[in-house]
């Protein structure tokens, strides 16, 4: 195997030095892990099925104009992305209560939200990834209120587009997590969604039956962890079959 430089290693993913400067190749580990890194498991082909998912729904985005660092995958567990410097925030979306939220504001998970809801978790395994506010993240400095108003523009805009596609293919967005990067052309400086969106990332529930198709399963010792991501690739149409690299596109679901 080739030698190449590592730049980062986290829990579900290592970067490498990419091909060109100003690139990086994202590998999708079969590691999962839970409840701040305390439940670890290593779920065979997870990896490959986030590489797959999250290139599709990257792909898609940027069909509609939502910038982010997917150039193209490389092979079954790789990708290569842009370089970009990441912002210390998770910004996480929701529509449905689950969760944190249902814990914290003691709502019964599957209750409709009045409207998407948007917070700020401050990345930082130490302290826990702690839920911030804007004026924690201009006070500090995390992000400038210009970042923070695009964060937010495009997180609904991801939001409004992927509950549509999921929709369609009898899958129910409840929430999920991106994160955003600043990418420099020059002088110019612009925020692009970084990391990953895959069923390690989101929450998504059948739409006749509310079963889980994510990571819960993981987190909740339900069981069919890898199983659910590979059904909820084939509705989007990516996999048909693991080996198979043909793209079908969405099965729509009436
Ligand atoms: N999430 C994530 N990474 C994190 C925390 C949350 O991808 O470190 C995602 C999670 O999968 C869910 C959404 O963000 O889709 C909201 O998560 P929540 O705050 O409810 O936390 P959890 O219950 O997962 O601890």
């Amino acid at each position: 195997m080739k030698s190449r430089k590592l730049v980062y290693e986290g829990k579900a993913k290592v970067l490498y030095e990419g091909p060109e400067p100003g690139t990086l190749v994202q590998y999708f580990k079969d590691d999962a892990t839970a409840f701040d890194g305390k439940k670890k498991a290593i779920l065979e082909g997870k990896g490959v099925l986030n590489n797959r998912i999250s290139e599709y729904l990257m792909t898609q985005l940027t069909q509609i104009g939502v910038p982010n660092h997917f150039l193209r995958r490389l092979n079954m567990r790789e990708q290569l992305i842009r370089e970009v410097e990441i912002i210390p925030l998770e910004v996480v979306v929701r529509n449905v209560a689950a969760g944190s939220l249902s814990t914290r504001l003691g709502l019964e998970e599957g209750t409709a939200l009045p409207r998407s809801i948007i917070e700020f978790y401050l990345k930082d395994d130490k302290l826990k990834d702690p839920m911030v506010t804007e004026e924690h993240i201009t006070a500090f400095g995390w992000a400038g209120p210009q970042e923070l108003d695009d964060m937010t523009a495009l997180a609904i805009r991801i939001n409004d587009f992927l509950s549509g596609l999921f929709l369609g293919v009898g899958i129910r967005l409840i929430d999920f997590k991106v994160e955003f990067g600043r990418l420099w052309e020059g002088e110019l400086m612009r925020i692009i969604l970084a990391d990953e969106i895959s069923p390690d990332s989101m929450r998504l529930w059948d739409l006749r039956t509310n079963e889980k198709m994510d990571k819960d399963r993981f987190r909740r010792d339900l069981g069919g962890v890898t199983e659910a991501y590979s059904e909820v690739a084939k509705r989007l149409g990516i996999l048909t079959e693991l080996a198979n690299t043909e793209r079908k596109g969405p099965v729509l679901v009436k």
